[in-house]
């Protein structure tokens, strides 16, 4: 299992019912994902009496052969083998850019949260939400819950766009987002707004006047982390792993589980998790049970990339001189001659930083229409000596 978030953790849980011997690995310090990040809960402990090996501080950085993966482990480099994989990475944040998306006091939206669950003292701040999605009202809850003042949550999807996701949702999803909506009175939450500049102290709105702040939480929905499943060469549709109804890739020693398939929430990661952990073990009979199950959250999953897809109007946010990425300072301006992702990376450096093109990547994917280019690895930055040929 590659990944402790919820798909991961109820995927080690299925498998080692089967008898399976199970590992999990996470790049963090312990298991819960973005979710739950450290936090113990049920599915934690869970997972820990299960017999399932738990590894921390671990990354996926290659892939060493067939059945081998290449892990760094602190700054040791690992080889390890597998019969079958279950792939439960996860997604990440997506950022566009606009004029000051860059600048310290602007972070993403589960960015803020993760560093106010860190320590970061947030009581008494204002702090601006924006972008797009369900995530904005999770966060923006957590925030008011914790002290911040909130004066707007600004949603650049339509009145209409939310109509129509609303009319969709399952009577439980309308009972949450009622409970959401209750912790968030007296907070305005804007449609069809979007931030077009920030600077120290103040967001600027496509419409009203600039809005005084601490912070500002920007984010546009979610993108699902690819890489790893890139490398192992699964098939990629529509921006997720293509899995079939029991969670298989197109390689039938990997499955993939949870919001690497594509956005769809806690409730369908770890139902995806256990099917893909149960399919993966030959407990037929538990996965025929969740298959039914799994089918009733795709369709949440699907209203809400369509409903949330960030409009057409954004691509215009960027100035010349806006930044887009930010590893290694490459301006919009400097990517408008070029031809693709490649193009531009040969020209500009764009997406060859630290991140690897985690973050601009998506974006010039919006801004340009560039389809994502050739995966090298290593995955993320590794020590050289991490490839040192062992004596
Ligand atoms: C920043 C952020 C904040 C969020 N906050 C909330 C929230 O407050 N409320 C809410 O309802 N939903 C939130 N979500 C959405 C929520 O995370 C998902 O609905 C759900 O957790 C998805 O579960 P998952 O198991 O598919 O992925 P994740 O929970 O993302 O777990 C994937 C795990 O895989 C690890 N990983 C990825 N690649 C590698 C690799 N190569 N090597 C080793 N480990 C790797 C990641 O570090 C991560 O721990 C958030 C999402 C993000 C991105």
């Amino acid at each position: 299992m590659i990944g402790a978030g919820p798909a991961g953790l109820a995927a080690a849980i299925a498998a080692s019912e089967g008898g399976a011997q199970v590992g999990i690995l996470d790049d963090n310090a312990g298991p819960g994902g973005q979710i739950w990040r450290l936090q113990s809960n049920s599915w934690t402990t869970r997972m820990r009496a299960s017999g399932a090996k738990f590894l921390p501080d671990t990354t996926v950085f290659d892939v060493a052969g067939s059945h081998r993966l290449r892990v760094l482990k602190g700054r040791q480099a690992e080889e390890i083998t597998f019969a079958k994989l279950i792939l439960a990475t996860g997604a990440r944040e997506r950022f566009l850019p606009f004029p000051g998306w860059t600048l310290p006091h602007s972070m993403g939206v589960g960015g803020i949260q993760a560093l106010a669950k860190g320590g970061l003292p947030i009581e008494g701040k204002r702090i601006v939400v924006a972008g797009s999605g369900p995530l904005l009202l999770a966060v923006a809850a957590y925030l008011k819950a914790h002290g911040a003042i909130v004066p707007v949550i600004a949603e650049q999807t339509s009145k209409v766009h939310l109509f129509f996701f609303g009319a969709g949702l399952s009577l439980d999803k309308i009972r949450q987002a009622g409970q959401l909506f209750w912790h968030l009175r007296g907070i305005r939450y804007r449609t069809g707004t979007w931030v077009t500049r920030t600077t120290p102290g103040q967001v600027e709105l496509n419409h009203g006047p600039a809005i005084a702040c601490d912070y500002l939480a920007c984010g546009f929905g979610l993108v699902p982390n690819l890489e790893l499943a890139r490398l192992l060469g699964c098939e990629i549709k529509r921006g997720a792993v293509a899995v079939d109804d029991n969670c298989r890739t197109s390689r039938a020693d990997v499955l993939a589980a949870g919001e690497v398939n594509g956005v769809g929430g806690e409730e369908l990661a770890l139902i995806e998790g256990q099917l893909a952990g149960y399919a993966a073990t030959g407990q037929t009979v538990k996965a025929t049970r969740l298959r039914a199950e799994r089918k009733k959250h795709l369709f949440f999953r699907r209203m809400l990339t369509a409903s949330f897809a960030p409009r057409r109007a954004l691509r215009k946010l960027a100035a010349p001189d806006t930044i887009v990425c930010r590893c290694e300072d490459v301006t919009h301006r400097q990517l408008l001659d070029a031809t693709g992702e490649r193009d531009a990376k040969l020209q500009s450096r764009c997406g060859m930083g630290p991140c690897q093109g985690r973050i601009c990547g998506p974006a010039c994917e919006f801004l340009f229409g560039w389809p994502p280019g050739n995966l090298r690895p290593p995955l993320s930055p590794v020590p050289i000596s991490a490839y040192r040929a062992k004596p």
